[in-house]
């Protein structure tokens, strides 16, 4: 696969026009164009020559969105296809204040959730920083004339969480790249503050990520109160208990001063009843943190069953009445094929058969 410019920064950029021979205002427009998601050969400020001599080596157009789908309530998912023929989806979802952009970062993911369609297939291969990237681009390219991202330099996409396929620290050099690009000024220049990054509690990572300074919203896929439970469908609470999950969320908070997150997936007759609800409070009580509930969408190769809307709203009073703050998430887009890797997996099903 050839490389692509989407992974590199400025500056990198700067380096690369001036090694190409060119002169070193060349990286403004080529930046310009490539953080307004055109592919190289569509910067029409550049030569046709340089452009030919970059598409030599690198990647004309590293991902394209193969299919986009619409939601009644407007939320938009999309399939992407990456150079190598691979595919991930991302979320578009429309608030008022602007847009939130899910993004994935692994094609595939080896951590073996068992609610989870994008771990089916196990991991295919990382996502490099400008592939994450590049998400986002062609969307804010697809929605340039919007209203949420009005203006010259429109864009439309304000807020991004990593909550797609993939695990986000079990990539992190890549993850970080990105991290740093998104935010840097000039480019997309999205605030750290709306960009929530989701583990399923990688912990050594945690505490790395928590010593790079960037004021992010930390989010620990929880979805238990013990660490049996835990292990029954995330794997990876054998390698990491819930105890040193909250003391990597303790470190972040102390150098970051950011408030976590919780994400707790409500399974039928697995971690939702009055002794769950107790035992979370126990938990989290006094931290400086706030969980969401998520409805599990339910996944059909998976069988594990959503609780009951009546029931999802009473174990959220619970956790108000015992002090915890909290919400439960509204399902949107359900009408356009739910969870985190379903979209690819059905697609590829179609492809199969
Ligand atoms: N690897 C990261 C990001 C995963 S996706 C992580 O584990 O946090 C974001 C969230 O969706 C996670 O909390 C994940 O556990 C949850 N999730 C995955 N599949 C789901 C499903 N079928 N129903 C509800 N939540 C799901």
């Amino acid at each position: 696969m050839k490389k692509i410019l989407q992974d590199f920064t400025y500056t990198e950029l700067e380096e690369i026009v001036l090694s190409l021979g060119e002169k070193k205002f060349r990286a403004k427009q080529l930046y310009e164009g490539l953080m307004q998601g055109k592919a190289i050969s569509e910067i029409t400020s550049l030569s046709k020559a340089f452009k030919e001599r970059l598409c030599e080596e690198y990647e004309d157009a590293p991902v394209r969105i193969k299919e986009t789908y619409y939601s009644a309530d407007g939320t938009e998912k999309y399939l992407f296809e990456y150079a190598d023929g691979n595919l991930v989806e991302g979320v578009l979802m429309k608030y008022k204040y602007g847009y939130t952009q899910c993004v994935s970062t692994q094609i595939g993911c080896r951590m073996g959730c068992k609610f989870c369609a994008s771990t089916l297939g196990g991991l295919v291969r990382n996502l490099t920083a400008g592939e994450i990237l590049s998400q986002i681009l062609l969307v804010n390219a697809l929605h340039k004339n919007d209203a949420a991202g009005q203006g010259k330099e429109a864009r439309a996409v304000t807020n991004v969480v990593l909550m797609g396929s993939g695990e986000p620290l079990d990539n992190y050099d890549e993850v970080l790249r990105f991290l740093r690009n998104v935010t840097a000024e000039g480019g997309l220049c999205i605030s750290a503050r709306n960009i929530s990054l989701s583990t399923c509690g990688i912990v050594p990572k945690m505490y790395k990520l928590a010593d790079e300074g960037i004021p992010l919203n930390l989010t620990v896929s929880l979805h238990a109160t013990d660490d049996e439970t835990r292990m029954r469908t995330m794997p990876v609470a054998k390698a990491y208990k819930i105890a040193e999950i909250l003391k990597a969320c303790a470190y972040y908070f102390k150098k970051t001063g950011r408030r976590y997150y919780f994400e707790y997936t409500l399974i039928e007759g697995e971690n939702c009843d009055e002794e769950h609800a107790k035992a979370l409070i126990e938990l989290l009580k006094g931290k400086p943190c706030h969980v969401n509930l998520i409805r599990l969408n339910e996944v059909k190769e998976r069988n594990l069953k959503a609780l009951g809307d009546k029931e999802a709203y009473r174990f959220l009073g619970l956790l108000e009445k015992g002090g915890l703050s909290a919400t439960l998430r509204r399902q949107i887009g359900v009408d356009i094929g739910g969870a985190c890797g379903q979209l690819r997996s059905s697609y590829l099903e179609k492809l199969e058969s």
